[in-house]
């Protein structure tokens, strides 16, 4: 369905980016792996996906705070495969803490991953789009683009300026056949996700099955976890011919959370 395409998933070595990148690697999309981790430690999944989908993948590492590491890794990708089609930015982190302790260089830190590399990939992947008139954009937001949660005020706010970028940039693009929409997830269970059952489950004296039934799934109606597999399929359906008249879109995939 994408053969001839690339597609670059920023923070695909791990939780949902992995998802994706498999996800589009199977329905014949070359990948651009990046992360921050040494090759050698993704050389498995590297090839692994071109083994088992028959695509060409590669592996970048580059900070995403820095824009000429961002520029590079684009214009490299554009170089290797001839043209770059699809990005993905899902690189993100997460800090908390009441707004009035909350470090600045926190802050900072959680705009620049969150939303201003979101920008930088736009500003350098667009004009390479427009050269084939064609191509696809997707945000990976977060619920935290629709609703707020206390303590949560850097990540809230990148992640709804990220939704606001999302639909400045589909109008911008909309006559070029270049779409950009976000998918706003619930809990997903990934690694990071994992590691705040743990620790929550110490901080409150609770069982790890209370943690997830009352304090991740309480605000999901369906009581269920969103997987990497579910959105991996959301992405590849926003990269098809059949979604190339839904852009600016903010979709949530949060069990109903947002429906409250
Ligand atoms: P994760 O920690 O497994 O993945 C995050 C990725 O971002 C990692 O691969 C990491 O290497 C990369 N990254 C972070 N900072 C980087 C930097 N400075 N330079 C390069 N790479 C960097 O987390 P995840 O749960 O898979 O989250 C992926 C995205 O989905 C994030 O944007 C997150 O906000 C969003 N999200 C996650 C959930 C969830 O429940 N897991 C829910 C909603 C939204």
């Amino acid at each position: 369905m994408l053969n001839s395409k690339t597609g670059i998933i920023t923070g695909s070595t791990s939780g949902i980016g992995s998802g994706i990148a498999r996800a589009l690697a199977q329905a014949g999309c070359n990948i651009v792996l990046h992360g921050s981790r040494e090759q050698s430690q993704v050389e498995d999944v590297r090839s692994g996906l071109e083994t088992e989908y028959g695509i060409t993948a590669r592996y970048y590492r580059s900070d995403m705070s820095k824009p000429d590491e961002i520029e590079k890794m684009i214009l490299d990708a554009e170089k290797s495969f001839g043209s770059v089609d699809i990005i993905v930015n899902n690189a993100g982190i997460q800090h908390v803490a009441p707004v009035d302790q909350f470090p600045v260089e926190k802050w900072n830190a959680v705009l620049s991953i969150n939303l201003t590399a979101a920008f930088h990939m736009i500003r350098i992947a667009t004009p390479l789009m427009k050269k084939n008139g064609w191509g696809r954009i997707v945000n990976i937001a977060s619920a935290h683009a629709l609703v707020a949660s206390p303590f949560k005020s850097a990540y809230v706010a990148a992640k709804h300026g990220l939704a606001g970028l999302t639909k400045t940039v589909a109008l911008e693009l909309a006559e070029q056949n270049i779409t950009c929409n976000a998918v706003c997830p619930g809990y997903v269970k990934t690694p990071l996700v994992d590691g705040q059952i743990a620790s929550q489950a110490k901080e409150r004296g609770i069982t790890e099955e209370e943690v997830v039934r009352d304090v991740l799934l309480g605000a999901q109606p369906t009581k269920k976890f969103t997987t990497v597999e579910d959105l991996g399929a959301l992405v590849v359906f926003l990269c098809s011919e059949p979604a190339g008249n839904i852009t600016g879109a903010i979709l949530p995939a949060d069990g109903g959370w947002t429906a409250h």
